[in-house]
């Protein structure tokens, strides 16, 4: 069977286009009594953005923090709060920020239409009924969560997505300037989660040509962006992560992607940063790669955080090699179909205790 993947249907891009967003919104405004929620990384509170939110009449607006990411209590919590808001559903859940943000978004307008918690939806296509119309405004470019099928959740159990054509939202407002405020170790780690979504991509078994034309692209772009500095590069990142989450979206992703789950799932180390953290010793797996990355890193100056392991209890290790297991599709992609043979308890066990 082909996949029979759901894209994102309308996408604004350019310097600027945030400023369209009311317009955009305005089409789905019905009644005066009707609501959208605004989910909007608290980085922004006291930054001029605030006032350029769209807000109308009864709009909520939530300040969501990502200081952790998103676990399925956070969301639950947000959409209690929307339902006790208004007994009835918003007409459009906005997420603005990064990948958090945008995960938490697509999680909360799944969950508002969905019974239950959050945690019982991590999985593939567990979700049951289509979620409220639900848009993103990145404001940090790499994780490709502004096109994905999958909203991230940490729950009592695993790291895993709320997987589903549900997800995928309804609209996305590419507006580079949106990325301008961002830190430049924060921005080279998500956009090294683009890197190695290309990567794990592009090496993959899943490959395919679909996946090949976008992650090449995105590649090629994040080397640009990274090893030679121009004043498109916010404009290239932005496209770059939007190639990146398309190449994964019909393969996988691999190695580095399953150690990382289980490096935030322990021990709370954010995805960007874990997955450069994981990467750096995975040149076994990703020769090229790993040579590129470091090129980057040294271009961009970046010192890595070395010995994270060495205060970590044998029950922990023990656990973010549980976490990493259970995500078989990556470890699919990366090794082949005889995967088990290749990746034993031990093997990962060895990698974690690299880093
Ligand atoms: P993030 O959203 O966690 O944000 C990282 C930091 O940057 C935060 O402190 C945030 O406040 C700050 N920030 C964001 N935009 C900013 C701006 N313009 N200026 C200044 N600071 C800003 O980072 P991320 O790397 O974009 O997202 C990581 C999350 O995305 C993880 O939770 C990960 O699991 C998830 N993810 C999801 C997918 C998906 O397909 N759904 C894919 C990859 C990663
Ligand atoms: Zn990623």
């Amino acid at each position: 069977m082909f996949r029979n993947f759901k894209i994102v249907p309308n996408i604004v891009f350019g310097r600027g286009c945030f400023g369209q967003l009311d317009d955009i919104l305005s089409v789905r405004r019905s009644s005066r009594n009707s609501y959208m929620v605004f989910l909007v990384d608290d980085v922004f509170e006291d930054k001029s953005l605030r006032e350029r939110i769209p807000l109308k009449g009864r709009d909520l607006l939530l300040w969501v923090n990502v200081d952790d990411e998103p676990k399925t209590k956070y969301v639950d919590e947000l959409t209690a709060k929307v339902k006790q808001y208004d007994k009835n559903l918003p007409e459009g859940v906005i997420g603005i920020g990064g990948g958090s943000t945008m995960d938490l978004a697509k999680a909360v307008s799944l969950m508002l239409t969905n019974p239950g918690s959050s945690a019982e939806y991590q999985g593939w296509d567990l979700i049951r009924n289509p979620a409220v119309y639900h848009a993103a405004v990145p404001t940090l470019s790499g994780t490709g969560a502004e096109v994905s099928r999958t909203t991230v959740l940490t729950g009592p159990e695993k790291k895993l997505g709320l997987n589903s054509d549900y997800t995928v939202f309804d609209q996305i407002v590419l507006d580079p300037e949106m990325t301008d405020g961002v830190p430049a170790d924060q921005r080279f780690y998500t956009g090294m989660d683009c890197f190695i979504h290309c990567i794990e991509s592009l090496t993959g078994t899943y490959l395919n040509a679909f996946s090949r034309a976008y992650g090449e692209k995105a590649n090629d772009l994040c080397l640009e962006v990274f090893m030679e500095e121009g004043p498109e590069s916010a404009d290239k990142l932005m496209m770059a992560s939007y190639f990146g989450g398309m190449s994964i979206a019909y393969s996988q992703v691999g190695v580095c992607h399953a150690l990382s789950y289980g490096l935030s799932f322990v021990l709370g180390i954010h995805h960007g940063i874990g997955n450069s953290i994981a990467f750096d010793y995975l040149e076994e797996f990703y020769p090229q790669g790993v040579t590129r990355f470091r090129q980057m890193m040294d271009k961009q100056n970046i010192e890595l955080p070395r010995k994270i392991m060495k205060d970590v209890r044998d029950d922990q290790l023990e656990k973010m090699i549980d976490v990493s297991l259970i995500l078989e599709p990556l470890w699919e992609n990366a090794l082949g179909k005889a995967w088990k043979q290749k990746m034993t308890r031990q093997r990962i066990k060895e990698l974690y205790l690299r880093m």
